[in-house]
């Protein structure tokens, strides 16, 4: 068994930029020898998508829009994914929004339209991308999302995001024990505070971050490399008695009370 992904084709969903922790991933599935698909959910990221695609050395992704609060553009995209490549061997779901007034102030505050909003698009799409992706998975699969701590515990300014979590981290449990009949596994990365573009909607976030740096175990804040290098072992054979799992690439800070 190695982490080599040779001949293995991964979808990578939710990269917007250089800092998104799909682009760690990215990197290290491509780096293991992967074929990557892309998505991108607005049209305004496309560029971006393909100029970061444009570096990584002798491969010429696929590059799709798959806006996940839309049935027409998930059946869309991936038709267009099965049609060009009939297997793919896992997706990288990477993917989350929440409106940034519903990240501050009391939870209680919360309005119906956001909280619909932020399980729509970080929870739901899960299940929805699960069920495209399904039926090309012929060869066995592994599916990864990202969730955070904010999911397991009550932590400042995560609000609306944190029960979205808790109901992505209880979909990876259910999609898991769903799909295992069929080779298809089901994990969780539970990733420390990066600084990406979506962690710019929470307040206090350099205080996070400077907390991790002084009280984690590792004394250091999360990478998206590290993330990245979880997510290939995850899609790895290496990995290949573990689902429904959810695992801390957070330098330990979750063991702390
Ligand atoms: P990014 O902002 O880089 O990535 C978020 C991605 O979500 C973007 O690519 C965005 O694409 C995509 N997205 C939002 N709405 C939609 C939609 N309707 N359809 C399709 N894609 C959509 O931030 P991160 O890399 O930080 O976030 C990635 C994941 O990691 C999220 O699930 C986040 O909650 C999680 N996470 C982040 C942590 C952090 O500290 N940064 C910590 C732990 C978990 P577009 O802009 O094109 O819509």
């Amino acid at each position: 068994m190695t982490f080599s992904l040779k001949g293995k084709t991964y979808i990578v969903m939710g990269v917007a930029n250089k800092r998104s922790i799909a682009w760690g991933v990215a990197r290290s599935l491509h780096n293991a020898g992967a074929q990557l698909i892309f998505t991108y959910g607005k049209e305004r990221t496309e560029k971006s998508v393909r100029e970061l695609a444009a570096t990584l050395e002798g491969a010429e992704p696929l590059i799709l829009q798959c806006d996940v609060t839309q049935d027409e553009s998930i059946a869309q995209c991936f038709q267009t994914i099965k049609e060009q490549y009939g297997v793919i061997h896992g997706i990288a779901h990477s993917v989350a929004f929440a409106n940034r007034e519903e990240l501050d102030g009391e939870f209680v505050d919360t309005s119906r339209e956001g909280f619909l909003l932020a399980h729509n698009i970080s929870s739901y799409s899960l299940t929805a991308v699960a069920k495209a992706a399904q039926d090309m998975m012929t060869e066995g699969g592994s599916i990864v999302t990202m969730t955070y701590l904010g999911g397991e515990r009550v932590l400042p300014n995560y609000n609306i995001m944190g029960v979205a979590k808790a109901s992505l981290e209880a979909s990876v449990r259910y999609l898991a024990s769903s799909l295992g009949k069929h080779n298809i596994r089901v994990n969780a990365i539970s990733a420390g505070p990066i600084r990406t573009l979506s962690a710019k909607g929470i307040r206090d976030f350099n205080t996070i971050l400077k907390k991790i740096e002084e009280e984690a175990p590792l004394r250091r804040t999360t990478t998206p490399e590290e993330v990245g290098d979880t997510a290939l072992f995850l899609f790895s054979e290496l990995s290949r008695g573990i689902t429904g799992e959810n695992i801390h690439v957070d330098s330990g800070y979750h063991i702390l009370g």
